[in-house]
């Protein structure tokens, strides 16, 4: 039905499956989890499944959406092992001590979706772009409704200027109409992620991407309390791709809700333009408020520099700077760890999976 290719397994993974040497082991994929229920997809197909014995009373982080177990296999199936994650889209969780929460685990990349109109969001967009830095999945900007717009390209080159280095495309989800350029970074085993506040048009271009597969997969579309479609039962869904195979999309309602994540690690990269400018700046450590000789609020005067991006910036920091020291040592450390771990795999990884060719 899939091969492990499709849902995205790699060598990391199983060379940790080799480690446990456990030959009755079957790898598996997290699709659905509902307390310590879990839907999983193997090669055999779905198979349900439950936690073993000791995630019960240890602290023990849970498999998430994207996760890959070992399952020891039965009716249900029993998920023994968590496999270290490649990147992952979290959520700070509300509570006494600041926790992370993984939304979905193992993302390749991840679709930050805006679109033309009242609904045309950079300062969003950043927002979003610092979140999945954090995580070290790939993110990518999508311009919907590009049907809408006099100038999609304007708009475009707006959110080029915001997001250096990271690909900008303008869609019409409604029209099927820019798509192609989107599947070009659609690969066999490669899983996407959506997010985009609410009206941007995801579910239409998610949609548009399972195209016939939600229907051969079962999938159910309904209409919620607000009228929008929404996916029941799935949240990893098979996205079919020209040559026969597959890439992974995760469709998680925390995804679609999502408001703000906390940024959890460095602002650099998406404000790599600031970064160049504050090279010139008086102080080496300037923050760019207050500071004489400051580069960056010279060009912010002298209209180089969009004021509202300096702002953002500012505003992200701080929001940095609350999270951090709230967040206990050891998470940091467990972020340090996976950062490093994922540089390593990221290599690796594309080395895998080259990139479709057109
Ligand atoms: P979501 O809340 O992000 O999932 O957004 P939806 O996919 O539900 O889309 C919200 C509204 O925008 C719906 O009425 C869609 O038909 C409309 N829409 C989605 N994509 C496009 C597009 O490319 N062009 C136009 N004109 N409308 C679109
Ligand atoms: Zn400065």
């Amino acid at each position: 039905m899939f091969s492990l290719f499709d849902l995205g397994f790699g060598p990391d993974f199983q060379s940790q499956l080799d480690t446990l040497s456990d030959p009755s082991l079957v790898p598996a994929r997290v699709v659905l989890e509902h307390g310590s229920r879990y839907l999983t997809l193997t090669t055999a197909g779905e198979t349900e499944a439950v936690l073993a014995g000791r995630w019960t009373f240890a602290s023990e982080e849970r498999p998430a959406v994207g996760d890959w177990v070992a399952l020891q296999p039965g009716q249900p199936g029993r998920i023994v092992h968590l496999f270290q994650r490649r990147s992952w889209l979290v959520r700070q969780a509300a509570g006494r001590r600041t926790q992370a929460q993984v939304l979905a685990a193992n993302v390749d990349k991840v679709f930050v979706i805006t679109s033309t109109g009242r609904d045309f969001n950079p300062r969003r967009v950043e927002r979003y772009l610092v979140a999945i830095q954090g995580g070290g999945a790939e993110p990518l900007v999508v311009l919907n409704k590009a049907d809408l717009s006099p100038d999609p390209a304007s708009l475009v080159a707006e959110l080029e200027a915001i997001a250096p280095g990271v690909p900008v495309l303008a869609v019409s989800a409604l029209h099927a109409s820019g798509l192609e350029a989107l599947h070009v970074h659609l690969h066999a085993g490669c899983t996407v992620a959506m997010v985009g506040s609410s009206g941007v048009g995801k579910s239409t271009l998610i949609n548009r991407l399972l195209g016939q597969e939600a229907l051969v997969t079962g999938e159910v579309r309904e209409r919620d309390g607000k009228g929008r479609h929404t996916t029941t039962h799935r949240e990893l869904l098979p996205v079919p791709l020209e040559d026969g195979s597959r890439a992974m999309l995760v469709d998680t309602p925390g995804l679609r809700e999502l408001q703000l994540w906390a940024p959890a690690t460095s602002l650099s990269g998406v404000f790599a333009d600031i970064e160049a400018l504050a090279k010139a700046c008086h102080f080496r450590d300037c923050t760019h408020e207050h500071e004489p000789g400051c580069a960056v609020r010279e060009a912010v005067t002298q209209g180089e520099l969009d004021a509202n991006r300096l702002t953002s910036l500012h505003k992200l920091a701080r929001e940095q700077q609350h999270h951090a020291a709230r967040q206990d040592s050891h998470l940091r450390e467990d972020l340090r760890r996976k950062e490093k771990q994922f540089g390593r795999l990221s290599r690796e990884i594309n080395r895998l999976h080259p990139k479709r060719r057109r």
